[in-house]
């Protein structure tokens, strides 16, 4: 099939729905409880795709990592019970292994692999003959090259439904956000790709719920595809990224006051 826009599994979904994508869902899988409610409330919300982190890659150790494959089952739960494409983090083959043998629908590539053409090379193999939906995160550093080089490795391995994540980049600039957009590099790759859906991630980039609306408004303003947004039921209590998740409520409120593009038909 031509790799065309129009044939993008993200592409459709959206259209589907006649405006941008909304995929949310926690930082992390914690608990069975913690996912299945999540993702009832995320339901009623008409959220595209349910995403929860598994194997968290976390810049220091001696925190949280994840449930593993335990929580491969609550996703699969999240699936059957609400109809909702799930969707997970993997960096590592046996990690597309695992997410494989549970039907997970949907695999982002975080930042910290981007950055490595090896790992995500060996991301590509073993998805390979697979024609799984991929996500690919910008790099933590500010490289439209290795961003654009993680996708064309997903492309050759004969992968269609890929689409990009801009989640902000690492600077030691004093600023307000967590990670600074530099919106002129994913503008850059949309340049690059026009048929490339490209999804932007307030969560990590604001790195706190006041800014969740404005960079997700700004985002569909230049015609991104979709937001991804971090949501908790508790966020104070979160074992990862508890300063920057919301309640499924406040992403109820947000949804509402986002000025959204219909798309036609
Ligand atoms: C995440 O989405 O929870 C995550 C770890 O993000 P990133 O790879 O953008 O840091
Ligand atoms: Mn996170």
């Amino acid at each position: 099939m031509e790799r065309k826009k129009e044939n993008n599994y993200f592409h459709q979904l959206s259209k589907l729905r006649r405006r941008p994508l909304v995929i949310a869902g926690p930082c992390s899988a914690e608990t069975r409880g913690q996912v299945m409610e999540t993702a009832r409330q995320l339901k009623d919300l008409q959220v595209d795709i349910f995403r929860a982190g598994v194997w968290k890659p976390r810049s220091k150790p001696g925190t949280f990592e994840g449930v593993g494959t335990e929580g491969m089952k609550w996703l699969q739960e999240v699936r059957q019970e609400y109809g909702m494409p799930v969707a997970t983090e993997v960096a590592r083959p046996h990690h597309i292994e695992t997410a494989l043998k549970h039907n997970i629908d949907v695999l982002w590539i975080g930042a910290r692999t981007t950055v490595n053409p090896f790992a995500v090379q060996e991301l590509a193999e073993a998805l390979r003959g697979t024609h799984l939906p991929v996500m690919v995160k910008n790099p933590v550093s500010p490289d439209l090259s290795l961003w654009a080089g993680a996708v064309e490795r997903l492309w050759g391995a004969g992968l269609q439904d890929v689409a990009a994540i801009h989640r902000g980049f690492s600077s030691y600039e004093v600023s307000q956000y967590r990670n600074v957009p530099l919106w002129q590099i994913p503008i850059q790759l949309k340049g690059l790709y026009p048929d490339l859906p490209v999804v932007v991630d307030p969560s990590h980039i604001g790195g706190k719920p006041d800014l969740i609306l404005p960079i997700s408004q700004a985002g569909l303003d230049l015609n991104f595809d979709g937001v991804m947004i971090e949501t908790h039921l508790n966020p104070t209590e979160a074992l990862s990224d508890a300063d920057q998740q919301i309640t499924p409520e406040a992403l109820g409120d947000i949804l509402a006051k986002l000025q959204v593009r219909s798309l036609p038909d």
